[in-house]
């Protein structure tokens, strides 16, 4: 089965966006320190499935040894299914991405959610960042230009959007933009098979 992948770190609105594709509810309290098993549900409107990875990043009260261990699964979970893993979606907090990429990065660190962009790429996965909570953003061009200088993508943002660039707001359920992206790598995908 065709697969898409959720990552991001811890309380960007991973649960609360996973609840507004598939209609189930999730327990948005992960214990720290529990490394899950990805989870595999349904899309609603797509013949996919989609797997939520386990948070990475910043967990409060978890060892960085934990948080390591973290981050190999999800490599290993990507480089052993990168050949039915349709796209990667990787979930951001639209209000607080770049001051924690900034802060994180440095002559010898990369930003977690900036590896796992570059590493999906390397595999071949196409990715697209969904901004989440951009109800909280008052500079919605000014920021998501910044994001997409942080990965690397050319701005304006205007000319990743349906593809690679998606705002979106889960927590009103307003994912459009991260659908229509889904559907333009599913259709690639399919043509790429024909
Ligand atoms: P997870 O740790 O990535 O699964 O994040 P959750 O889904 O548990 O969300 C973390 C917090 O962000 C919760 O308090 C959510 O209500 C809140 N949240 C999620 N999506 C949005 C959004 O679009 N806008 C705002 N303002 N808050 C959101």
């Amino acid at each position: 089965d065709a697969e898409v992948v959720l990552i991001g770190r811890s309380n960007v609105g991973k649960s609360t966006l996973m609840r507004e594709i598939t209609g189930h509810t999730f327990d948005t309290g992960q214990k720290p320190g529990v490394t899950r098993q990805p989870n595999h549900y349904d899309w609603t409107s797509e013949d996919f499935v989609i797997s939520d990875l386990p948070g990475f990043g910043f967990m409060a009260g978890v060892p960085d040894d934990v948080q390591d261990d973290i981050k190999t699964h999800i490599v290993q979970y990507l480089e052993e299914n990168a050949d039915k893993i349709l796209c990667g979606v990787i979930v951001l907090d639209g209000k607080a991405a770049v001051d924690i990429i900034d802060r994180h990065s440095g002559p010898d660190e990369i930003p977690h959610t900036v590896e796992m962009f570059g590493f999906c790429r390397e595999l071949g996965i196409p990715v697209v960042l969904a901004v989440n909570k951009m109800d909280k953003v008052d500079d919605r061009d000014e920021r998501l230009n910044e994001i997409c200088d942080r990965f690397g993508l050319f701005p304006p943002w205007k000319q990743w959007e349906g593809e690679t660039i998606a705002p979106i707001t889960a927590k009103t359920g307003n994912i459009d933009a991260l659908n229509q992206a889904v559907r333009h790598h599913l259709h690639e995908a399919k043509r790429d098979d024909l």
